[in-house]
């Protein structure tokens, strides 16, 4: 279970969940295909970031619902609905594009929280970690 936690605190901390390698990214919104150290094939199958996506969306969600109910109930009765309206318009366009690599990284963490790497990941990672033959 402590491997489980580590692993989906590594992915929230935006590094390899299985490794905890920070440098998993070759630009902000870029992620590498396999983690640099150990190897890991970050898409596990098909459609595999669309968790990512619930990831940021809920995150965007749980912000947007904070600011706006929090808004309301430090202004009440005189509640500046247009100002609450612009602020969550913003949030709902900044929040996803700022935590977009951390939604990919939390989502692989969650993942591997569930699902285990399989003995052919664990050994499919081992190999690709490994220097080509001769060099
Ligand atoms: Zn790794």
């Amino acid at each position: 279970m402590s491997d489980r936690i580590t692993r989906l605190t590594r992915g929230m901390r935006k590094r390899c969940a299985r490794c905890g390698e920070r440098d998993v990214w070759a630009s902000f919104f870029e992620l590498e295909e396999r983690c640099p150290r150990c190897g890991y094939l970050f898409v596990r199958e098909d459609g595999y970031w669309v968790g990512a996506m619930t990831v940021i969306i809920v995150l965007t969600e749980l912000v947007f619902g904070a600011v706006f109910v929090g808004g309301m109930l430090l202004t009440w009765p005189d509640v500046p609905w247009t100002g609450l309206l612009i602020a969550g318009l913003v949030l709902n366009a900044v929040v996803p594009v700022v935590f977009y690599p951390w939604s990919k990284t939390t989502w692989i963490g969650l993942d591997l929280f569930f699902s285990p790497p399989t003995a052919v990941e664990e050994a499919e990672s081992i190999a690709a970690s490994q220097p080509p033959d001769g060099s």
